[in-house]
């Protein structure tokens, strides 16, 4: 999927944990949108990668687009990592990759950014490199820029507009 709606799927995440701990709220709810997009750290056309682009074409040149920041181990070091510093916003930056990962399951593409095999993710990676998912929505397709994006986006502002 596109940042933009990785971004509106980690801010659903982060509102409802956000909920759970208000007083942590402003991390939580950081750590949910940059987990959102941090999986694709691993190609320079994200969002993130622009920013962080030498870092992200290493990614890219050593393990492609939608390789090991798309995998199980990933998730569970990144959301380890954070958790160290704290628990509620450890879990808000694991909730926030988790929805990057089911989202890029369930989506797929071509051309330079992705591999041949386009959809998926490699979650058992580095024991396989095989990709998990259905290729149900293609990215920055009519679905998900005039359905999943708007519907998610607003459902977040709604959640969020309680909360405050
Ligand atoms: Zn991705």
């Amino acid at each position: 999927m596109m940042g933009r709606t990785h971004l509106a799927l980690g801010a659903v995440a982060g509102v409802h944990l956000a909920a759970a701990t208000p007083r942590l709220g402003l991390p939580i709810m950081a750590a949910a949108l940059i987990g959102a997009i941090l999986p694709d750290v691993d190609t320079p056309y994200s969002k993130l990668g622009r920013r962080l682009w030498p870092l992200s074409r290493i990614i890219l040149m050593t393990f492609g687009h939608r390789g090991g920041t798309h995998s199980a181990v990933f998730l569970i070091l990144a959301t380890a990592a954070m958790w160290i510093v704290s628990p509620p916003v450890g879990l808000a930056f694991g909730a926030g990759i988790a929805t990057h990962l089911a989202a890029d399951a369930v989506s797929f593409g071509h051309g330079t950014r992705f591999t041949a095999r386009g959809a998926g993710v490699p979650l058992l990676w580095p024991l396989s490199e095989r990709k998990a998912g259905l290729r149900l929505v293609k990215v920055n397709g009519p679905l998900e820029n005039l359905v999943i994006l708007p519907w998610v986006t607003l459902y977040a502002v709604q959640l969020g507009w309680r909360l405050v």
